[in-house]
């Protein structure tokens, strides 16, 4: 992903779209239609898998990664989580991600499990399943040691702080402070954040870290997370969910349309392209990317790249035809 986002030409944008495995085969087979149709029409520099804690979807996860690479050629980023997971299950999945061509990971902890909690009220016996792995900077180390520089590794990252019941005190970005810095000296190529909608609070999150001073994040890349906002009662219940504050002006404009779901769509639409607008007009050490929550769904994050002049132009040949999207080929 870095060395894409490096081969850029100066000044160009880009975007990345996240997908989570489907839970039926049917699911699946219409996820790879839309799949073929969106890779096609929008162009990504990357697409991401994501991987349910503990591993619960890992099987469903590889198989929708190797569609990804193997059979639309997209430069995918498998998500991988690491706490409640056995090494075994870690060794496992990287392998698997060796094998089908993957060369990136998004190097995540996961949420905590609940039986942490329960082991923290005694009711549960101790299992060795994550003594390795407490921290996402276990994962990027353990990638490193194992693989050496063989995956680009990215991690997460929080404009508005993480919300966590290990650490309830940890709603603002300063107390993660210390932990992005580790993270990113032991391995991280690129980060990306967590979904938001407050401007104000991501434009000064990254001037803290273009600012802080170790140094390590002058000229990493940061991809800021959107939310394509696909229905009223969707976005209130992820930025509950994410932390995420809804700004006044934003929440009053989606009130007034509440009840019109198409409306609210539309609207939605616009709160985004303008967040994107704003976030190209500002300095950036490396090309600016964004990265879209897509909730597996087209139409409104097609619409704001559009909005957004972010889909580039097809691949050309030397007779200046355009060159089609070859499965099996690496873009
Ligand atoms: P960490 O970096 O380990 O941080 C977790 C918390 O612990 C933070 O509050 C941090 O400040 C604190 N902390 C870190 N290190 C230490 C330390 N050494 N000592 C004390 N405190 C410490 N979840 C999934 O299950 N699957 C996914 O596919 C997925 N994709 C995601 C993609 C993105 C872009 C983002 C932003 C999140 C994603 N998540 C996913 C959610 C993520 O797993 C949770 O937010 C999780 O609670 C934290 O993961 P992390 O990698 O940020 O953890």
């Amino acid at each position: 992903i870095t060395d894409k986002i490096n081969a850029l030409p100066e000044g160009a944008n880009y975007f990345s779209l996240e997908f989570f495995p489907p839970k039926t085969s049917m699911g699946f087979a219409n996820l790879q239609n839309r799949l073929e149709r969106m890779s096609q029409a929008l162009r990504p520099l990357f697409v991401n898998v994501t991987w349910g804690a503990g591993g619960s979807t890992a099987t469903k996860s590889l198989e929708l990664a190797e569609i990804c690479q193997r059979q639309l050629g997209l430069t995918t980023c498998l998500h991988l989580t690491c706490t409640n997971m056995s090494r075994a299950l870690i060794d496992d999945a990287l392998e698997q991600a060796r094998a089908l061509g993957i060369r990136n990971i998004l190097a995540l902890r996961g949420d905590a499990p609940r039986s942490e909690e329960y082991r923290d009220e005694g009711q549960l016996p101790e299992d060795d399943s994550n003594k390795d792995f407490t921290w996402a900077v276990d994962l990027v180390r353990y990638i490193r040691k194992q693989y050496g520089d063989y995956f680009c590794i990215g991690v997460a990252t929080y404009p508005e702080g993480h919300s966590d019941q290990s650490h309830p005190e940890a709603q603002d970005p300063k107390f993660d402070l210390p932990y992005l810095v580790e993270k990113t000296k032991v391995g991280a190529d690129f980060l990306m954040t967590q979904l938001f909608f407050d401007v104000e609070a991501y434009d000064k999150f990254e001037t803290m870290l273009r600012e802080h001073e170790s140094g390590v994040f002058k000229t990493i890349p940061i991809i800021p997370g959107l939310l394509p906002i696909q229905s009223y009662q969707i976005l209130k219940r992820v930025s509950k969910l994410s932390h995420a504050k809804i700004p006044a002006d934003i929440t009053a404009r989606l009130d007034a349309v509440r009840r019109d779901d198409e409306l609210v769509k539309q609207v939605g639409i616009d709160v985004l392209s303008e967040i994107v607008d704003h976030l190209k007009g500002r300095p950036s050490p490396t090309r600016r990317g964004f990265h879209f929550y897509t909730l597996n769904l087209e139409k409104t994050v097609s619409h704001i790249l559009e909005n957004c002049h972010l889909i580039p132009q097809p691949l050309v040949d030397d007779d200046d035809d355009a060159i089609e999207l070859t499965p099996g080929a690496d873009f």
